[in-house]
Formats: structure tokens, sequence, C-alpha cells
């Protein structure tokens, strides 16, 4: 069932004018920041395999490491602009003339062009004042723009630099014509509080769409994102697993799952989400890691319920406890029966799964075992099992009935384990 803007709660806010929440775009940077992952090593073949799972889930845009970083990275940018993908193909380059010229003679339809702002980066990276970066600026974009190409504009550590230099050079570059300004929190510091007050005063500076980069050193990155687009940006970067320099950044897949909540006719209209687990699993072969288990939609135990309580209330109706709907994402739902915090309405639904017939009083009878067997030790799928058969079988057969003992009880499990 959808919802409409206003029915849905955790939708935007029809009185805010501000929010691009269900016009949100995607730029996808597995293969810029993703590369600066710590196990990240991309060859051509795997690079272009993300490219193309990238743009068959619908990403906006794809940014790719500058080709100035390597003679394989310049190679490898042409051909995957060469691939005609339906993404855009974005580079990320230094706001430097040496960088702009290789840029746009590699394909690309657009460059990302970005400088420290913050004192930190002014007095201990570059060394270059206020007045150097706005020459620099203009001389680039304007080269940029002479090509015909997407240019962004954007400052780095944004969140440490001087609110009025910041204001200024966004409204220099607005002025002659960048098509969109970046607010990168590159060391991770920002709250959602913060962004949104950022945000929204750059909003009423600048005429050009914002783009956002948020760091996640304190697990803020998505709520960032989030915040950002309520005040009217409307572009966020993201990677797969949210791989990137240190922890990384803004998940792609935390953040469908943030927005689906939002807007899901909107994600679900222009991203393939459920292709979400394949892409994730690409890029963690790719660089070695194994999904955390705690993640958004694809962490193993996302839609696994286990208490009596939740299990009752999912098998009645699924939206008492789940805000997202495995199916938009081809994952099923769990209910875990197999423990003592198990309820009978769980153990009846297994009962039936077994297409054994039990009535309500025996299901709670058999429960009663289950939990009494969980008190002991950790139960697996096969335990509960065959508690049951044991249970149902004895149940046609009266007389065969054992005295209950707890050595009893977990006898005949064992013995099936054995068979199974
Ligand atoms: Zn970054």
């Amino acid at each position: 069932m959808s919802m409409s803007v206003q029915s849905n709660p955790y939708g935007p806010n029809p009185s805010d004018f501000l929010s691009n929440v269900n016009k949100f775009e995607l730029i996808e940077s597995t293969l810029r920041e993703g590369e600066q992952f710590s196990n990240a090593h991309f060859d051509t073949e795997t690079k272009i395999k993300i490219a193309k799972a990238l743009d068959d889930f619908g990403v906006d845009y794809i940014e790719l490491t500058s080709p100035v970083a390597s003679e394989q990275s310049r190679k490898d940018c042409e051909a995957i602009c060469k691939l005609g993908l339906k993404a855009k193909i974005l580079t990320h380059i230094r706001c430097h003339m040496d960088d702009a010229r290789v840029a746009v003679e590699t394909g690309v339809d657009g460059v990302d062009v970005v400088i420290g702002t913050s004192k930190f980066l002014r007095e201990h990276s570059h060394g270059k004042d206020m007045n150097y970066i706005a020459q620099s600026a203009i001389e680039v974009i304007e080269f940029v723009k002479s090509k015909g190409i997407e240019i962004r504009f954007s400052s780095e550590d944004s969140f440490r630099s001087d609110i009025v230099d910041l204001l200024n050079i966004y409204r220099t570059v607005d002025k002659i014509g960048v098509n969109r300004v970046g607010i990168a929190d590159t060391v991770g510091c920002a709250n959602p509080r913060q962004v949104y007050e950022l945000v929204k005063t750059l909003k009423s500076v600048v005429s050009c769409d914002i783009e956002c980069h948020f760091h996640n050193d304190t697990g803020c990155a998505i709520a960032n994102a989030y915040t950002a687009l309520e005040a009217g940006a409307k572009l966020i970067d993201v990677s797969v697993l949210g791989i990137g320099e240190r922890n990384g950044i803004t998940p792609l897949g935390g953040l469908m799952a943030r927005m689906i909540a939002a807007d899901r006719d909107y994600v679900l209209s222009k991203y393939k989400v459920h292709k979400l687990r394949d892409l994730e699993n690409l890029v963690a072969n790719a660089v070695q890691v194994n999904i955390p288990f705690n993640n958004p939609i694809t962490g193993f135990c996302a839609f696994t319920h286990k208490a009596g309580i939740h299990a009752k209330a999912i098998l009645a109706n699924p939206s008492t406890y789940e805000i997202l709907n495995p199916e938009d994402f081809g994952i099923s739902r769990y209910i875990h029966f197999a423990n003592r915090l198990t309820g009978w309405n769980a153990i009846k639904s297994r009962v039936d799964q077994l297409n054994l017939h039990l009535t309500d009083d025996q299901c709670k009878e058999v429960t009663a075992k289950v939990k009494q067997m969980g008190d002991i030790r950790q139960l697996s799928i096969d335990d509960v099992d065959s508690i049951i058969r044991d249970f149902h079988a004895e149940q046609q057969t009266p007389s065969l009935r054992p005295a209950p003992t707890t050595e009893d009880d977990i006898e005949p499990v064992a013995k099936k384990q054995k068979t199974e």
C-alpha cells in the first residue's frame, strides 16, 4: 500500500517548502571515495563491473577517481566513459588548471572540483588564502564550462571553515554559473542540526543545486544526508557499504532505507532496490569485507523477528514491527522461533510450515517445551522441529507417550539431529 506524503509521518512535511526528500539524486562515489577505502584496489575489469551494476541500479551520477591520480586511473576513467551508461560520469579533481585540462579530455559528463577552505587546510595543506582560492576557482570553472561539461565546486572540511568565507566563495561561483556547489563534512564532525543550518543558509545565497558529502566518523552520515535534503540540498554522495577514507561516508543501502521510509513511491520509481543485495555483495567481494550483521536492509538479521510479542504481531500484520517491506528488496522476513523468547504464535506458524496439525492449546504446550529446553542451551531450528515432531507423534499415539522428564525431552532431539 503506498502512502501519500500527507499520511506518511516519516515523509517530508508538506509545509516544508525547502525539502528535496521526494526529489533527491545520488552521486555514487564507490569508484572515487570508495577507492580511498583501506582495502580497495579495483582493477579495470572490476571498476567496469561496478560501474555497470551502479548504472543498472539507477544512480544518477557515477564519480570516478581523478585522472591525474595515476596513468591507469586516467585510462580507466576513459574506458568507463566509453561504456555509454545512462548515469552521468563525473571525475573528482583538485581546483587546479593542470587537473582540469586532463579531466575534460577523458570524456566525462562533469567535473567535481574541490578545495580546502578550513583554516586547518589553508594553513597545513595547500597554504593558499581565500582570494587565491576564488581566483583559481573562477579560472577552472570557466575553462570546464567552455568545454560544455558540468561543473561542481565544493569546499573541503566545510563545517570547520569560516562561514563568511564560505558564503562569499559559493556566491562567487554561483554567479559564474556552476551547476552545483558542494558541502563536504570531510572529517565527519557535523551533526544534523549544524547541517540543517548550513544548508539552509547556503540555499538562501545560491540559485544552483546543492550537493552534500558526509563522512561517518561519528555515525551521523545517513542522518546528516537526510537532514541536508530536508534543508534544500538536492544531491547526496554515497558509496556502496559506505566505503571510503577512514570508516567511510553515507552508505547507499542505508540511505535507501531512510529514503524509502520517507517516500517509497519515489525511491521505487527511480532505483532498483531489489538489486541492492547483489550490488553490495559485488563490492564486498571486491574489497574483501563481509556485509555487517546490522547493515540496514541486507544485514543478516535486518528482517528477523525474535521476541514472542513481536513474532505474534508480525504474523498478524508485518507493519507492526517493520518500517521497511523486505519484499521491496527481494528479501524474506524471518521469524526466529528457535529460542526461549519465542511465543506460541511463532511456534504455531512453524507447525503449519511443517504441515503438521496441532490445536492452539497443543501449540502452547509444545511452546512450553521449547522454552524449557531454550533455558538449558541455545537451540537450532532442527532442535525445535524435533520437539514439535515428537510432540505431534505423541499426540497421535498417546499410549507411547513417555514419562515427562527433562532427559526424555532432550534425548529425542539428539537422535533426530543425527538422522537429518
Ligand atoms: Zn570524502
